[in-house]
């Protein structure tokens, strides 16, 4: 998934959780960490385990857990967290090291209206073996059409919350 797509996502579920936008923007920004594996030429990496992110903010997190930063820092954890569950879509090496096994959801769903309306859906969770592949070029989107369109409303209905909580 697109990196303005992890970003919007946990912002909008912030706001909507009553996160102030001021404070939900750098909370939101975890959510785009796993990501920074393409500058060292691998991607959904390790950074896309959720059993790494655990260990590697558990330091952070009993650092912080007496002090006033305890909820943003969890806030963040989850919007990291969510990165690899978003990133389904791909093979994402979700419980690695412990499973050596990479996770890839598919989702297929149509609702039709006919003169018979029908409702269709079907999820399929294929595995394969995780393996960490170096590129020499990165051949992915950073945003795609879909993204800057999902990302727009997402963004704008966060603002006007934001805006509607001032008054
Ligand atoms: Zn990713």
């Amino acid at each position: 998934m697109e990196p303005l797509i992890h970003f919007v996502i946990p912002l909008a579920a912030l706001t909507i959780l009553g996160v102030q936008l001021r404070r939900a923007l750098p909370i939101s920004l975890a959510a785009v960490l796993p990501d920074l594996d393409v500058f060292f030429h691998v991607h959904r990496s390790f950074s896309h385990s959720l059993v790494v992110i655990l260990a590697l903010s558990a330091p952070f997190m009993l650092l912080v857990w007496r002090t006033r930063l305890r909820k943003p820092a969890a806030l963040g954890l989850l919007a990291a967290l969510s990165h690899p569950v978003m990133d389904l879509g791909y093979y994402t090496p979700l419980f690695w090291p412990l499973y050596g096994q990479s996770f890839r959801v598919l989702v297929d769903s149509a609702v039709r209206i006919a003169s018979s309306p029908a409702i269709h859906l079907s999820v399929k969770v294929l595995t394969a073996p995780t393996v960490f592949s170096y590129f020499k070029t990165l051949d992915a989107p950073l945003f795609t059409g879909e993204g800057l369109m999902v990302f727009a409303v997402l963004s704008a209905a966060t603002v006007l919350k934001a805006l509607a909580d001032k008054r």
